[in-house]
């Protein structure tokens, strides 16, 4: 029974929830699966996102990746922020994503280190400059409204470094708790992070299923 199961999982994490006074969440896309959000295996006329969403088919062919970007941003902003998002942000705990929806800072999280960027926003990758997303709905391949550059996400490309890296080494090395949440933390350099806290002894709890229902039960009291 799923129900026995999330009681049991809460009991055992009650006593380390209350115990800390430096919490730390790590975040994937398995929290904002109740947000309707797709996980990283999701496609777009076939071809895996993750296999899109690269420099090189970026530079190729801007025209077919700014249709994929279109659909993509068209779905994910009207995602909300479920209660998963919400029980992290209303307990203040620092998050760190790896996920590029903006549902955390939407739910209100103040710290929040989104070390793939963000996908509602584009970059000049010339002048800095940053725009809505919504532009590449008035421009087949939206241009810098400064210097006519063509503009990209505001997002890491696969294979390329993540962003605020060291400053999240620093935020979970400095907790007391992690909360692994909706990731496996599988991939580099993520997968550093349990090492970072199993060196300093920082317990770990894992939820990687139903968290909309089991981080509220948790945090919230
Ligand atoms: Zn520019």
């Amino acid at each position: 029974m799923e129900g026995d199961r999330d009681d049991r999982d809460l009991k055992a994490w009650r006593g380390l929830w209350d115990r800390a006074s430096r919490p730390v969440a790590l975040t994937g896309a398995g929290i904002s699966v109740a947000s309707g959000l797709p996980t990283g295996s999701a496609k777009w006329n076939g071809i895996a996102l993750r296999e899109l969403f690269t420099r090189r088919r970026f530079e190729e062919a801007p025209g077919v990746f700014f249709a994929c970007y279109r659909d993509w941003l068209w779905k994910w902003r009207e995602a909300v922020p479920n209660p998963a998002h919400a029980a992290l942000a209303e307990a203040g705990v620092p998050v760190v994503t790896l996920n590029v929806d903006g549902l955390h800072r939407r739910a209100g999280s103040v710290l929040c280190l989104e070390l793939h960027g963000r996908l509602s926003e584009l970059i000049c990758p010339a002048c800095g400059l940053l725009v809505q997303g919504d532009r590449a709905f008035k421009e087949t391949v939206p241009h810098c409204p400064d210097c006519r550059r063509i503009l990209q996400p505001n997002m890491v490309f696969v294979g390329e470094p993540v962003r605020h890296f060291a400053e999240a080494v620093d935020l979970v090395g400095d907790a007391d708790l992690l909360l692994v949440v909706g990731t496996r933390l599988d991939v580099a350099p993520v997968n550093q992070f349990p090492a970072v806290a199993g060196r300093k002894g920082i317990p770990t709890i894992r939820i990687n299923r139903r968290a909309e229902r089991l981080l509220p039960a948790l945090i919230a009291r």
